[in-house]
């Protein structure tokens, strides 16, 4: 099977090491001139199981709420930027609640195990 891949980030180079362990022949596809030049280029490079904790912790969304439009915030949210977070932002939320916020803890631990 041939399996095309979008995004040489972080996930879109580690998918196709994976796939192709597995016999399966990929191609990755990037926009930019080199791979790892977006959301990857700069991490913090921590990678550790004790950090499993997703961020959308319970009452995650009063903390949003305080942080929106302050540019010194930890997650710097512009007012203008809302209308296309609208859906992502709900799933986000959606996930503190204390039941989903715990199996996604547990579904990360497993993975970092
Ligand atoms: C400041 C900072 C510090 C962080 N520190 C840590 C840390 O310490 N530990 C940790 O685990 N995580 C950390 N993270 C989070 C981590 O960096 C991201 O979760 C991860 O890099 C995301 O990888 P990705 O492959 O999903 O996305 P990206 O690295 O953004 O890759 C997506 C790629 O897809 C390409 N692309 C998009 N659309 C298309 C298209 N249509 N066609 C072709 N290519 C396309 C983009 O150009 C890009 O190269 C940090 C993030 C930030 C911003």
């Amino acid at each position: 099977m041939h399996v095309v891949v979008i995004g040489g980030g972080l996930l879109g180079l580690t998918t196709p090491l994976s796939l192709s362990r597995h016999g399966l022949t990929v191609t990755l596809l990037e926009q930019l001139s080199a791979s790892g030049r977006a959301t990857s280029f700069a991490r913090g490079g921590m990678l550790h199981a004790s950090q499993a904790n997703p961020w959308d912790e319970p009452g995650v969304f009063w903390h949003a709420l305080k942080m929106l439009g302050r540019e010194d915030a930890a997650l710097l949210v512009r007012f203008g930027a809302l209308p296309s977070l609208l859906g992502w932002g709900m799933r986000f939320v959606r996930n503190s609640r204390p039941d989903r916020y715990r199996q996604n803890v547990e579904k990360n631990t497993r993975l970092a195990g």
